[in-house]
């Protein structure tokens, strides 16, 4: 991973925020803006659904009920209140969401990811911003490092950038994160199995148990033991099935990390129980207003072609 300060430089400088500028309105007059939500001419996010995707990140809330491969939570246990007779359940790894996977946040998101809409970075900025306040508000300790999921090599190849890299880098620009967080890069794909990765394909399409084997064994963060006494908070841009999450979790353990939780920008939500299995699609993915088409960004075909970081 690109350091985040040498991006956070990049991006700040006074002669690429011109080029950028420069090419933003090159690309206007060659290729007119459309809103990657609705399609309304002008601007890559109208103001009205830029009022809707502020408004769906507003209220951060706890997500992991909806993600069913999440790990246990660190030393908290819970289930039967206190004082109930019989043995606790454990609880899993508590994630904050900014906003629910639903129409307007999944297209900026997709648009940003893979249809290069940089300019929808600062957007999703505060979106996160407001999920890290949120969970750093919960009895976590007062130094925490913020430790991003790793862009895998396929996705950097096909993108040519990290967009959550990118993403953490403009919150730092702005200010936005808590005091006490510390963004530390320290997680990264094996590189074995980051070439196994390119070979085998996509997340996309895996079922559960697929996607949970997909992914296990895949990250590291360094020797074992020469995390001890830190204590991180992780950070993705989607939840899914939590798969993701789980693997960076146990990597983080394996080197004596304390993982108080997790942060994303969005949730996918639990899809209803069928015949196939938790792994089944959301409808939220496939879902478009009436009568509109969306812009630049094409049409979410599955939840791997927005969640799977090992692709
Ligand atoms: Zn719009």
């Amino acid at each position: 991973m690109v350091s985040l300060r040498v991006v956070e430089d990049w991006l700040a400088a006074p002669g690429p925020a011109a080029v950028l500028e420069a090419c933003r309105e090159l690309g206007s007059i060659l290729l007119p803006a459309e809103c990657v939500v609705c399609g309304a001419a002008d601007a890559s996010l109208c103001p009205a659904c830029l009022i809707t995707v502020r408004h769906a990140t507003l209220r951060p809330f706890n997500a992991s009920a909806g993600a069913g491969m999440l790990p246990e939570a660190e030393g908290c246990l819970a289930g039967h209140g206190a004082g109930a007779p019989g043995p606790a359940e454990p609880v899993p790894l508590p994630v904050t969401a900014a906003g629910r996977y639903a129409a307007g946040l999944s297209r900026v998101l997709l648009a940003c990811k893979n249809h290069g809409h940089t300019d929808l970075l600062g957007v999703l900025a505060e979106a996160l911003a407001r999920a890290l306040h949120q969970a750093s508000s919960s009895a976590l300790p007062e130094r925490l490092a913020l430790v991003p999921v790793p862009g895998s090599l396929r996705g950097r190849t096909r993108r040519g950038y990290d967009p959550l890299e990118l993403i953490l880098a403009k919150v730092r620009l702005r200010g936005l994160l808590p005091a006490g967080m510390d963004v530390r890069g320290i997680l990264s794909y094996r590189r074995g199995a980051e070439l196994l990765s390119l070979r085998s394909g996509a997340q996309k399409g895996l079922g559960a148990g697929a996607r949970r084997k997909n992914v296990h064994g895949t990250m590291t963060a360094g020797r074992p033991g020469n995390l001890r006494g830190m204590t991180v908070l992780l950070v993705d841009d989607v939840l899914t099935t939590g798969a993701t999450l789980a693997e960076a979790t146990r990597a983080l353990r394996a080197s004596g990390a304390q993982v108080a939780g997790a942060a994303v920008i969005a949730a996918v939500r639990a899809p209803a129980p069928t015949a196939a299995g938790p792994a089944g699609k959301s409808p939220e993915l496939v879902r478009e207003p009436a009568g509109r088409s969306m812009a630049h960004a094409q049409r979410p075909r599955s939840e791997g072609e927005l969640t799977s970081r090992v692709n």
